[in-house]
């Protein structure tokens, strides 16, 4: 109820309230009167209707004849202006304490804002623009939950990106030492095993630069410090292109290509390098999980929804289902993967590259052995 209204109603409960109560408590006295007094004695003639003076001394001779009468009437009148005191002091706090109550659990709300505490409930009140008031509050309340859960889960992150880095970078700088002393403590005595010592620290030393490679553009990225160099091209020419340059990775790795790239023409506003980096991930990826026997890989790309698809899909390891939206996350990667060289970057880089396209990238599987499908979607050229 609007608060004007739930005040008249209360204006109302204030008039109404003594008004009810002195009628009952007044008709009450002046049966108890009527038989207690003689008031056959009231005698008023009927002049005294019109005139005060006659009245007041007709009403003046009875209650010198009857002084008890008099006290009678006194209480009456004390009964009655009790009444009307006290009734409206009751609606006078009943309604101030209707306002009071939601105002003080506000000021209450600010108060635990303040501590940081974000964990309570609005109980509202019975006055639509309070309502509103503690609403907008509340809203307020859930926005800043929101961020401060947003912030520790950053926290989190951060710490775990952290260790995850530590982790990975630790891992071939302790065999690359490990490696070096064994060449200083004579363990490649040969010139044969000393050139496998080296290939293997030349190897391990790849892993460090291609991870420092990949976190510097996903931290680029992320702080948008990459400059993008936008052309329109036709984007069913580009992944053409692109298979064509990876065609011998697939063919080393016998994987079997499957070409179902559309011949249309469908222009994409499009970073060529950045681009490239993300399908370049993408069939990394198809190939570092493949599956043993007959991995395959197929390419389709279609036009709908004002843009194009494309979609790479493996037969390979597959993914599990509640690992598809954390594979984005830098530095992710699902368990068993760890024992395959990778940075855990590749799909947050293409997550990145995509989105600063316009476009959007998810993965599919149908669970794990079941393959992957990587989908690619970038909006048509204006
Ligand atoms: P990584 O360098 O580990 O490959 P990515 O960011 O490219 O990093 O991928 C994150 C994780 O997602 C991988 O560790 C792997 O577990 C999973 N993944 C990505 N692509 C595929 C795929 N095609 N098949 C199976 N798992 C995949």
């Amino acid at each position: 109820m609007k608060i004007k209204n739930k005040f008249a109603v209360y204006n109302i409960m204030m008039l109404i309230t003594p008004i009810l109560l002195i009628g009952v408590i007044s008709v009450c006295f002046l049966i108890i009167f009527i038989l207690k007094f003689p008031v056959e004695e009231l005698n008023i003639p009927r002049a005294a209707l019109i005139d005060p003076k006659v009245f007041s001394e007709a009403v003046g001779e009875f209650f010198r004849g009857n002084p008890a009468a008099l006290w009678y009437m006194l209480l009456w009148a004390a009964i009655c202006a009790l009444i009307l005191v006290l009734s409206t002091t009751v609606m006078t706090r009943l309604m101030s304490k209707s306002i009071e109550n939601p105002i003080n659990e506000l000021d209450r709300a600010a108060d635990y804002i303040r501590g940081g505490n974000l964990n309570f409930e609005f109980m509202g009140s019975n006055y639509d623009e309070i309502d509103m008031l503690c609403n907008n509050f509340d809203t307020m309340r859930r926005e800043l939950k929101k961020a401060q859960e947003n912030e520790q889960c950053m926290k989190k992150e951060r710490s775990m990106l952290l260790a995850n880095i530590s982790h990975d970078l630790k891992t071939p700088i302790t065999s690359i030492k490990g490696y070096i002393e064994g060449i200083r403590d004579g363990v490649a005595d040969t010139p044969e095993k000393m050139n496998r010592y080296l290939d293997t620290i030349h190897a391990k030393a790849e892993v460090i630069d291609d991870m420092v490679n990949n976190l510097s553009t996903f931290s680029n990225l992320e702080l948008s410090r990459l400059t993008f160099n936008f052309e329109t091209a036709d984007i069913n020419a580009f992944v053409n292109e692109f298979l064509e340059d990876y065609r011998l990775d697939f063919e080393k790795n016998n994987i079997k290509l499957i070409n179902n790239i559309s011949a249309d023409i469908a222009y994409v506003k499009l970073d060529r390098e950045k681009m490239s980096r993300v399908f370049a991930n993408l069939a990394d990826n198809a190939v570092k999980y493949k599956r043993e026997d007959n991995p395959s890989l197929e390419i389709t790309t279609f036009t709908r929804d004002g843009g194009v698809y494309v979609y790479i899909s493996d037969n390979g390891i597959g993914i599990g289902e509640k690992e598809l939206q954390n594979v984005f996350d830098g530095f992710y990667r699902v368990d068993g993967s760890r024992s395959i060289k990778g940075s855990g970057l590749g799909l947050g880089i293409a997550k990145q590259i995509v989105e600063k396209h316009g476009g959007k990238i998810w993965l599919k599987s149908d669970g794990l052995g079941k393959g992957t499908t990587a989908v690619v979607y970038l909006p048509a050229a204006g």
